[in-house]
């Protein structure tokens, strides 16, 4: 019988089968001769090959079928293999392109690589050197898609759900590294700690939902209000934190009334056409050197001026050092 298991080895042309249905190769070149030469070549490796001859089919089939690789040409009547590379990485269709040239036009190579080609193969063809490209291609492509996929669960796994913003775990990685790099180069930095007031009457009188829903618009409103280099996060259940860089206390406190002021004023939605409600929240701040020398003690300070603020009446921000302001 063919291709059938010979013990543990497989039959001749099994492998090969194995690689045909793997990798796809959208071929495109508006000479017909060239196009059967590289097809042939392609398909005696074990290549599965779609021949067409001009890009703007090419283009209509990517749209519809997705291949592992496309090789064109670079010199067609119409749209060229320049413009076609261009068309594929502009519409998204992540699919690699390997341009075909002549050894005399190998500039236009280069031209095409500059507007996204991942490579190019020369005519007339040597199989051997076209499979190094393309398996150098669909590596690169691989390795992309893995790079892609890491950054991907890195940031997922930095950032809280329910508000957007990063976590705790994200906090505690981006204060070490700030702390470090303010002690060395002695650069002020900040930190806030801010926590709703009342939240569980909130809670309790509009539900649960009602109370997410607050927690993202007050994620926003932070969010806002600081600045691109500050770190706003989501430190647990109703609590916010915020980093503030190269920032003194006393323009943290700027920033620290520009948040506070901007919850006062903020009439929160709550859903189901139950209008709207009214929140405050309390803020402790402290800041590196004055305060503290490390993380540890930084984040103790905040939360006592935080604690402060409570027993002192909320709404209200209170520092380090100077206490209630
Ligand atoms: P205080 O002014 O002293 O801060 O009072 P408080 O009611 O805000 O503080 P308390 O610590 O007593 O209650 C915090 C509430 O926050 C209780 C908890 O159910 C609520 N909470 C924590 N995380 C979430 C969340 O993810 N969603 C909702 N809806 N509520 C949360
Ligand atoms: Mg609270
Ligand atoms: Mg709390």
């Amino acid at each position: 019988m063919e291709n059938k298991l010979n013990g543990n080895k497989l039959e001749p042309g099994t492998a090969g089968q194995e690689q045909k249905e793997l990798i796809k190769i959208l071929l495109v070149d508006d000479e017909e001769d060239a196009r059967t030469t590289l097809l042939e070549l392609l398909e005696l490796n074990q290549f599965t090959v779609t021949a067409i001859n001009s890009a703007e089919n090419a283009l209509k089939i990517l749209q519809n079928s997705s291949f592992d690789v496309v090789i064109s040409d670079l010199f067609m009547p119409g749209m060229d293999g320049i413009d076609l590379t261009k068309a594929v990485n502009q519409r998204g269709l992540n699919v690699p392109v390997i341009v075909m040239t002549g050894y005399a036009t190998i500039e236009s190579a280069v031209e095409s690589m500059k507007a996204g080609a991942s490579d190019f193969v020369t005519k007339p063809f040597n199989i051997d050197q076209v499979k190094i490209v393309i398996n150098r291609t669909l590596e690169t492509k691989r390795l992309q898609k893995l790079a892609t996929e890491r950054e991907y669960y890195e940031n997922l796994s930095n950032i809280d759900e329910l508000t957007e913003l990063n976590n705790y775990r994200y906090f505690q990685h981006i204060l070490q590294v700030e702390v470090d790099r303010e002690k060395r180069y002695k650069r002020p930095l900040s930190l806030m700690m801010i926590d709703i007031d009342d939240f569980k009457v909130c809670n309790d009188t509009c539900g649960h939902l009602a109370g997410d829903m607050v927690l993202r618009q007050i994620a926003g409103l932070i969010k806002k209000t600081t600045r691109g280099c500050d770190f706003a996060v989501r430190y647990g259940g109703e609590e916010f934190a915020v980093i503030l860089p190269e920032t003194p206390k006393q323009e943290a406190l700027v920033v620290a009334q520009r948040i506070r002021t901007s919850i006062e004023e903020y009439a929160f939605e709550i859903g189901n056409g139950k209008g709207s409600l009214r929140l405050t929240v309390t803020i402790g701040l402290s800041s590196i050197p004055e305060d503290a020398q490390g993380e540890r003690e930084l984040i103790e300070k905040a939360d006592q001026e935080l604690y402060r603020g409570k027993v002192q009446g909320k709404n209200c921000i209170c520092i380090a050092g100077q206490g209630r302001v």
